[in-house]
C-alpha cells in the first residue's frame, strides 16, 4: 500500500518537476549559461590573455609562428597562426584560377551535436540547409596556394561551430584539463590536416574593403553585433564572412560567394535569410548589376581581391582567410561610400556602424591598438597597407629602402618624400643569408625609431640589370648576388624589390638631389672602375629600350683596340677608367708597390713629368668619349661621378676646355659624391617605378 501510495506521489510530483523544469528550469538555465558563455567570450579576447590561450594549446607555437605585423609604426604580435611557408605569398583570388578547385563532397567528420541543435531550436533560431563552403585541402603548387572547397550543409556547420566555441570557453577558464575532448581531437591536428585533406575544416574570411576618394585610400571597419558568435562587444573589425549561402552556383563558388556577399554588404542590401526571400526578382536583378559592375572593375583592374594570408584561427576553430578588396575605380567607391552597411555581424543599433578611416596615419593605429578586434583582423588591416597599389605609396606615411651594394661596402638610406631619414652602412657579406639578416636588423630598426612604414626596397648594383623585369644580368665583383637572392629577399621582406644598375642610381640622385635637378637635357657620367652613366632626355633619365642605355664605357673609340671585359675591342673604359690607369701603371717600373689613384695624383700635383706625360695620354681618350657625348646628346649640363674623378676634380676644367674647343655648350659640374647618393637613387628610383605603377 505504502509502495502503491509512494509511486503515486513520485508519479504525480515527478510530472509537477518535469512541468517545472521544462517551463521555467530550462529556459533559466539556458539563459544563464549564454550570459556565463558571452561574458566569458568578451574576456577572451582581451590582448595578451589571447595570446597567451594561443600558446597553451600549441605548445610548438615558437614565437616566428605568430605573425607579426607592423601597422604604421607600431608592431603587433597576433596569435593567428600563418604556415610559415605562406609567408609573403599572395595570391589573387579572383583571377587566377588555378587558386581553387572546387569538390563536390557531402562527408564531414565532425560530430553532430543534437543537443546543441535543440536548444538552439528550442530558442527560436532558425536553421536553414543552405550549403557554404568548407576547407577539404590546400596545396601548396610552386609559390601558388591552392585550396579545395566542397559544399556543407549549414546545419552541421552550426553543429561544429557551438561544440567549438563552448570547448573553447570552457577550456579557457577551467583549465585545459576539462572538457577538452573536442579541442583535443580536432584542433592540435587542424593545421595538418587542412594540408593532409582528411578533414575538413570550416572557412572563414576577413576581407579588408578598402575604397579611393579623391586619390586617398580608406578602408571600412565596423563595430561587430552582439549576436556575432565569436566577438560581442568587440569593436573594429573588416567586414568577414564564412563563404555561406553557395546553393546553385556553377563555376568559380568562391569568387560568386565572395561578390555575392560584397555586393550586399557595399550597396546596402539586406541580406535575406532564407531561401524564400531570394525568389524577388527584383533582389535577384539588382544583384546581378552589381555583380556584373564589379566583374567589370575587376576586369579593367580597378576592383582587385588579394589574399593576404591565411591560417587556422585557434580560437574561433576555423580557417581564416585574410584577403584585401581595393576598389580603384572613384565612381563605385563613392556609391559604397554612401550605401556600405556591413554584414550580419555589423551592429546596426550603434550609430557610426561603418565608418571609413584613412588607410594610413594615426587614427587606424590607434583603433587596432585600443579596441579588441580579431587576430585575423589585425592581421588583415597591418598587411592592407602593402598591398594597395599606386599614389598611396607616395603619401607621407610611406617610405623607401634603397640600398648600394658595393664590392666592398653595402650603404642603406631610408627615404621618403624629400630626403633620408636614416643612412647605415655596413661591409660587404661573403654570404647572402648575412646580408639578409643585416638588412632585417636596418628594417627593424627602422620601424621602430622612425614613423615611416618601408613599403618597398631597391637595390643598386654594379652590374648590368634589365630593367623591364628587374634581372640581374650580370655582377662581376660579387658572386653571391644572383636573381636567386633577389627573390629569396622578396619573400623575407614580403615586397617586391627593384634593381638598379649603380650608375643609374646614382644619375637618379643627381637627378632629384643634385645637379641634374631641373635639367632636361643631360649626360651623368660615373667614372670608376669602369665608365658608366645615363643620359636625361627631355628631363627623363633615358634608360633605353631594355635598360641598357648609357653604357658609355662601351663606346668604342679605337677600332681593333684592347679586349675589353664585354668581349668588344677598343671600349672607351679599357683606356680611360680608374682600371686603365692602374694597369698602366703596372706596367712602369714604380718603387711603390701600393700604386693607387691617391698616389698618382699626388705626384700630378707635386708636378712630377713623368706623371704628367701618362695623365695626358688618358686625357686623349677621355676627350674622344666627351666628343662622341656631345655630337650624339647636345647636353646642357655634364655631370662627372665615380671615384677616378673624386681622385682627380681638375677632369671638370679638362671637360669645359673641350667643350669649349668644339665651340658649344654645356655646363660641367662635378657630382655631389655623397657616400649614400647611390642608395637613394636607388630609394627614388622605386618611388618613381612605383608611381608608373611598374612594380607591386
Ligand atoms: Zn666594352
Amino acid at each position: 500500500m505504502l509502495e502503491v501510495l509512494q509511486a503515486l506521489f513520485w508519479a504525480i510530483f515527478g510530472v509537477a518537476i518535469d512541468k517545472l523544469w521544462d517551463s521555467y528550469g530550462k529556459k533559466s538555465i539556458i539563459k544563464v549559461r549564454k550570459n556565463y558563455i558571452q561574458q566569458k567570450k568578451s574576456s577572451l579576447y582581451k590582448g595578451s590573455r589571447c595570446i597567451e590561450y594561443v600558446k597553451m594549446y600549441y605548445k610548438d607555437c615558437e614565437k616566428n609562428q605568430l605573425a607579426v605585423c607592423r601597422l604604421g609604426q607600431v608592431n603587433i604580435t597576433i596569435p593567428f597562426l600563418t604556415l610559415p611557408e605562406w609567408k609573403g605569398l599572395s595570391v589573387d583570388l579572383l583571377r587566377n584560377k588555378n587558386v581553387l578547385k572546387y569538390v563536390e563532397t557531402n562527408v564531414c567528420d565532425y560530430p553532430i551535436n543534437n543537443k546543441e541543435i535543440k536548444i538552439r531550436q528550442s530558442i527560436g533560431q532558425k536553421l536553414f540547409d543552405d550549403p557554404s563552403l568548407f576547407l577539404h585541402r590546400v596545396n601548396l603548387e610552386g609559390n601558388k596556394i591552392c585550396f579545395e572547397v566542397g559544399e556543407y550543409n549549414y546545419f552541421k556547420r552550426l553543429s561544429f561551430f557551438s561544440d567549438f566555441e563552448n570547448e573553447t570557453y570552457l577550456c579557457a577558464v577551467r583549465g585545459k584539463k576539462r572538457k577538452a575532448k573536442l579541442r583535443d581531437r580536432y584542433l592540435p591536428s587542424a593545421r595538418e590536416a587542412a594540408s593532409r585533406g582528411d578533414n575538413i575544416i570550416p572557412i572563414g574570411c576577413d576581407t579588408a574593403v578598402v575604397i579611393k576618394r579623391k586619390g586617398e585610400y580608406y578602408v571600412a571597419l565596423h563595430y561587430r553585433s552582439s549576436q556575432t558568435a565569436n566577438y560581442s562587444s568587440s569593436a573594429m573589425v573588416v567586414p568577414s564572412f564564412g563563404f555561406g549561402s553557395i546553393k546553385n552556383i556553377k563555376g568559380n563558388p568562391l569568387l560568386f560567394s565572395f561578390l555575392k556577399e560584397y555586393s550586399e554588404e557595399l550597396f546596402n542590401r539586406e541580406e535575406v535569410e532564407t531561401i524564400g526571400e531570394h525568389s524577388d526578382p527584383e533582389w535577384f536583378v539588382n544583384q546581378f548589376v552589381e555583380i556584373q559592375d564589379i566583374i567589370k572593375l575587376i576586369k579593367q583592374n580597378e576592383f582587385y581581391f588579394t589574399l593576404l594570408g591565411c591560417g587556422f584561427d585557434p580560437i574561433g576553430g576555423f580557417f581564416n582567410l585574410s584577403t584585401v578588396a581595393i576598389i580603384d575605380n572613384e565612381e563605385i567607391s563613392e556609391k559604397v561610400f554612401e550605401n556600405c552597411v556591413g554584414n550580419w555581424e555589423t551592429d546596426r543599433n550603434l550609430s557610426k556602424t561603418i565608418g571609413f578611416v584613412p588607410l594610413f596615419g594615426k587614427e587606424i593605429e590607434r583603433l587596432a591598438l585600443e579596441l579588441k578586434a580579431a587576430p585575423s583582423t589585425l592581421y588583415t588591416l597591418s598587411c592592407v597597407q602593402n598591398y594597395v597599389k599606386s599614389n598611396v605609396y607616395l603619401s607621407r606615411e610611406s617610405a623607401y629602402m634603397g640600398v648600394d651594394i658595393g664590392a666592398s661596402s653595402v650603404k642603406v638610406c631610408i627615404t621618403k618624400g624629400s630626403g633620408s631619414i636614416q643612412k647605415t652602412s655596413f661591409p660587404t657579406p661573403t654570404k647572402a643569408n648575412d646580408f639578409i639578416a643585416e638588412l632585417a636588423t636596418i628594417l627593424k630598426e627602422a620601424t621602430q625609431s622612425t614613423s615611416v612604414n618601408v613599403v618597398g626596397m631597391a637595390f643598386a648594383i654594379p652590374g648590368r640589370v634589365d630593367n623591364n623585369t628587374c634581372a640581374i644580368l650580370s655582377v662581376p665583383n660579387i658572386s653571391w648576388l644572383t636573381n636567386s637572392v633577389i627573390s629569396s629577399c622578396e619573400e623575407y621582406f614580403h615586397c617586391k624589390i627593384a634593381v638598379i644598375n649603380d650608375a643609374n642610381a646614382g644619375a637618379y640622385y643627381e637627378k632629384g638631389y643634385g645637379c641634374l635637378k631641373g635639367i632636361k637635357h643631360a649626360i651623368y657620367l660615373s667614372m670608376g672602375t669602369g665608365v658608366g652613366g645615363c643620359a636625361v632626355c627631355n628631363g627623363q633619365l633615358d634608360f633605353g629600350a631594355h635598360g641598357q642605355a648609357g653604357e658609355f664605357g662601351h663606346i668604342i673609340i679605337c677600332s681593333d683596340g684592347k679586349k675589353c671585359s664585354c668581349g668588344q675591342y677598343g671600349c672607351w673604359e679599357t683606356y680611360f677608367s680608374t682600371k686603365a690607369i692602374l694597369e698602366k701603371l703596372k706596367l712602369i717600373p714604380i718603387a711603390d708597390e701600393n700604386i693607387s689613384l691617391e698616389y698618382v695624383a699626388q705626384m700630378l700635383r707635386k708636378k712630377d713629368e713623368h706623371y704628367i706625360k701618362m695623365f695626358d695620354e688618358f686625357l686623349k681618350y677621355y676627350e674622344i668619349g666627351i666628343i662622341n657625348l656631345m655630337q650624339i646628346y647636345d647636353p646642357e649640363v655634364i655631370c662627372l661621378g665615380g671615384g677616378l674623378v673624386q681622385a682627380f676634380p681638375e677632369i671638370k676644367t679638362n671637360t669645359e676646355v673641350i667643350i669649349s674647343k668644339m665651340n658649344k655648350k654645356a655646363n660641367v659640374f662635378l657630382a655631389e659624391h655623397d657616400k649614400y647618393s647611390c642608395a637613394m637613387g636607388a630609394a627614388d628610383y622605386l618611388a618613381d617605378s612605383i608611381k608608373r605603377n611598374a612594380y607591386m
